[in-house]
């Protein structure tokens, strides 16, 4: 069984610097991700807060951070976890689907996934009109009439992209101001976007494909909006399923509790980025992923 001195899961922003800051410190270490690269950092259509970038997607940053991580650590796509165990020494091993490893200490970068608005239709209509991602579904509704569902930072960012794609957007946010930070409110009332306030899906209809929701307003009328997509961008619900199974402390949001050097409960399981919850940005989950790996090193058994 291969030996790792620490490895990663989650091959996210929060991850991809945990591994550059193990790798350079050199740890023999190991990135893991049930899926691609980048996670949920594929799907930002453009940050202006990333320093050093002015302007940069999502996408081109990971390809980036990626590239780098490689230079220092082994990076395992499509890998799912099965199973960890812990060893009465302390240590770990780990059971994937196509291999078992063991190493003396674990980064949970495992990020969150979306939240979804569990309403009539919703799963009909996945892949048809619904969708979670504008960056990757927003070209198949160019020129077209979509809405985007939710109040907050990736409602606004989705919205701006729709538009500049060339669809007619309308944001439908429940209640009757945003959540937004202001540098994305501005661009909204800049690209005149629509919002319907005080509302919230009760239905998704069509037949093939997307052509209506029914919307309830606070005051209880109903109204049907016609539109060919839905983009949900409702918030996010951690993906805690492997810090449950390692007995780690969870907030009552189920967010992974860590201290100020990413350590949880846990001894030698460090976590990192948004699966600690709190500020969910690419510059916190980079610093938290640095500040794991590098803490994991000074306190390894020598
Ligand atoms: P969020 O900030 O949690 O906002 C979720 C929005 O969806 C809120 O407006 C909320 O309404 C609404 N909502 C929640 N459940 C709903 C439901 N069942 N039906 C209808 N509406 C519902 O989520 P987010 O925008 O995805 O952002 C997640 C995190 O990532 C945040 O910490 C955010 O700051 C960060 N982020 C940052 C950036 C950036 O800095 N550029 C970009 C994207 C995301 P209420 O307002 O009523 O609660």
């Amino acid at each position: 069984m291969e030996e790792y001195e620490i490895i990663i899961i989650g091959a996210g922003p929060a991850g991809l610097s945990a591994g550059i800051y193990a790798g350079r410190q050199n740890s023999k270490t190991l990135l893991i991700d049930k899926g691609l690269t980048g996670g949920l950092g594929l799907e930002v259509p453009a940050m202006e807060n990333y320093p050093g970038y002015e302007h940069i997607n999502g996408m081109k940053l990971i390809e980036h951070t990626k590239n780098q991580c490689e230079q220092y650590c082994q990076i395992n796509e499509m890998e799912n976890i099965e199973s960890i165990t812990k060893e009465e020494n302390g240590s770990f091993i780990i059971n994937t689907d196509k291999d078992s490893y063991h190493t003396q200490n674990i980064i949970l970068a495992t990020g969150s996934k979306h939240r979804q608005l569990n309403v009539l239709g919703e799963d009909e209509f996945k892949g048809r009109g619904v969708s979670y991602c504008a960056t990757c579904d927003g070209m198949f509704f160019k020129n077209r009439k979509v809405l985007v569902i939710g109040g907050g930072n990736s409602a606004a960012q989705e919205s701006i992209f729709l538009t500049n794609l060339g669809c007619d957007v309308q944001i439908v946010h429940r209640r009757d101001e945003l959540r937004a930070e202001k540098y994305l409110t501005d661009v909204l009332d800049k690209k005149g976007i629509n919002v319907i306030w005080n509302s919230v899906v009760k239905e998704i209809k069509g037949s093939q494909t997307v052509e209506s929701v029914i919307l309830e307003k606070t005051d209880g009328s109903i109204i049907e909006v016609e539109t060919d997509a839905l983009f949900v961008a409702i918030g996010d619900l951690p993906q805690n399923e492997l810090a449950i199974s390692l007995g780690v402390k969870l907030d009552d949001s189920g967010y992974i509790i860590t201290d100020k050097q990413q350590k949880t409960n846990v001894e030698h399981v460090y976590a990192a980025g948004d699966i600690t919850g709190g500020i969910k940005q690419w510059v916190v989950a980079c610093g938290e992923g640095a500040v794991a790996s590098s803490i994991a090193f000074n306190e390894r058994d020598l």
